[in-house]
């Protein structure tokens, strides 16, 4: 279904997926809300992905560390010196802009027209200046280019700086003693600093894998497409230590791991490919992201990147404590290799909206009408089941309660009197609700319900006593 991200948008915040953050005061721009159903949907997608790697792996074992970091960390790492992104201002209209993001615009708009060698040589000119570090270069593409603000239509701009997207701010009480600190922009890096922690107190083998979820924040100066990015989220991460020379192999595991992961999760093959990266980071000897079909065209969802030893030794060279590891099949030390997946919960989240997102005609002639319903893999779906009392009057509404009770713990339901059950149904389709149980006049008398199926809108009829077992199955992974 390739429906526009407005309609999506607007579905996510009417039915309680997502709301702009302090919408009250008109919202805080990139930050946003997850609502009563969204919030469901993204911890089945959390604990999906944790489960997946901790328990469906060998060796891959979970971490919650801090969001706060000692500051050196981020020295370390690279982020202070070069985790930055090109900025340009518009004099006129007082807008910021990332000056790669201006001429990638420009480079797409000429690829449509056609001239795809010119916006090749567009791009390789800005990576050769970015290479350099040629700010004033690529200022001077985006005048020759004749590049306009949208907002004030004209080209008057400033020079273009280096903005670094770590947010930062104090501890400590006294303005004088309080020391700089980041929120963190990765959670890869608690995971490096506590590897030989987990590795001594876990007796962990290398390879080993420690799994984290948790928020990272950056500053990104261009805020769009929803949740795709965001100034807080929420990432998905797994650093897999292995033997030098052996990374390549696990790289590939890794890399055809994540991809069945995704389409377990009902993405279909046709919407997801590997996308290899030209220009590799500073820390990495390859890397590919999985990318999803999003409205807005094929897109990063995940990176997987082999970085080498690039962090643990940065860490061992600026803390000064040894980030070895003794490998006794071969009697030697060594600081290990590192595979990394990196998933964005948020945008895992998107991608899994978007292809649930489904509208279809049913009914036929005078019947026939348009429907809209979120085509949730069951495991993932915020609400498994509905029980409706058909009626409220003749104990069927006390009925319906009583079997809402006996199953409300073993997974996610809600009980529905209100208005008719064509509308109810309704109501479970637009919250990708896969299964509706309706009590009925027979239940009273034979102790038995239907089911309604979301997709195919068939119903079945079984036994109460068989309920909770045949829902639990059809819900799980
Ligand atoms: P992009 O090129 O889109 O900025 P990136 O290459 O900087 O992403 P990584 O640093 O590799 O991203 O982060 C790993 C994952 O974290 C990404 O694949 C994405 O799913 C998620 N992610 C990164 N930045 C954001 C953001 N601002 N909002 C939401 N998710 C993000």
């Amino acid at each position: 279904t390739a429906s526009a991200l407005k309609d999506i948008i607007s579905h996510a915040k009417e039915y309680g997926f997502v709301f702009p953050s302090s919408e009250i005061y008109d919202g805080l721009q990139a930050v946003y809300d997850y609502g009563q159903n969204g919030v469901e949907l993204k911890n089945n997608l959390k604990t999906v992905w944790y489960k997946a790697m901790t328990m469906l792996n060998d060796n891959v074992v979970g971490l919650d560390a801090s969001i706060f970091m000692h500051p050196l960390t981020w020295k370390a790492s690279g982020h202070v010196d070069s985790f930055n992104d090109p900025m340009i201002d518009n004099k006129d209209s007082k807008k910021r802009y990332r000056a790669d993001t201006l001429l990638e615009e420009r480079a797409a708009q000429l690829e449509d027209e056609g001239k795809e060698a010119e916006a090749k040589a567009l791009l390789q000119k800005m990576a050769k200046c970015l290479d350099a570090g040629d700010l004033e270069g690529v200022r001077q593409i985006i005048i020759d280019e004749n590049i306009k603000c949208p907002v004030s239509n004209t080209a008057n701009w400033t020079e273009v700086r280096q903005f670094n997207l770590m947010f930062s701010t104090q501890v400590g009480a006294v303005s004088e003693d309080a020391s700089l600190i980041y929120l963190r922009p990765e959670t890869a890096q608690g995971i490096f600093v506590n590897f030989l922690n987990v590795q001594k107190t876990g007796r962990m083998k290398v390879p080993f894998g420690i799994a984290q979820i948790g928020k990272a924040f950056r500053n990104e100066i261009v805020a769009r497409n929803f949740i795709f990015r965001m100034r807080e989220f929420e990432q998905m991460e797994m650093q897999f230590f292995v033997r030098p020379g052996t990374e390549m192999e696990w790289y590939a595991k890794w890399k055809e791991t994540r991809m069945k992961f995704h389409l377990a999760l009902g993405i279909p093959a046709t919407s997801l490919k590997f996308h290899d990266h030209d220009k590799l980071a500073h820390y990495a000897n390859a890397a590919v992201d999985i990318e999803y079909k999003f409205p807005f065209g094929f897109k990063e969802m995940e990176g997987i990147h082999s970085r080498t030893d690039f962090d643990l030794k940065a860490h061992q060279d600026l803390s000064r404590k040894k980030q070895q590891y003794f490998d006794p099949e071969i009697n030697e030390n060594y600081i290990p290799y590192v595979v990394e997946t990196s998933v964005g919960a948020d945008r895992l989240f998107l991608a899994i909206l978007c292809n649930a997102y489904t509208e279809e005609t049913v009914g036929e002639g005078e019947q026939e009408k348009q429907r809209v319903f979120l085509n949730f893999h069951p495991a993932l779906a915020p609400v498994k089941v509905a029980v409706l009392p058909l009626v409220k009057k003749d104990g069927l509404a006390e009925k319906a309660q009583e079997i809402t009770n006996s199953i409300k713990f073993a997974f996610n339901t809600t009980y529905d009197d209100g208005g008719a059950i064509g509308k109810r149904y309704t109501r479970q389709d637009l919250i990708g609700t896969p299964y509706c149980v309706v009590v009925d006049y027979q239940t009273m008398e034979d102790n038995t319900v239907t089911v309604r199926d979301r997709n195919t809108m068939t119903q079945e009829r079984i036994s109460i006593a068989d309920l909770k077992e045949k829902i639990g199955y059809a819900v799980s992974m």
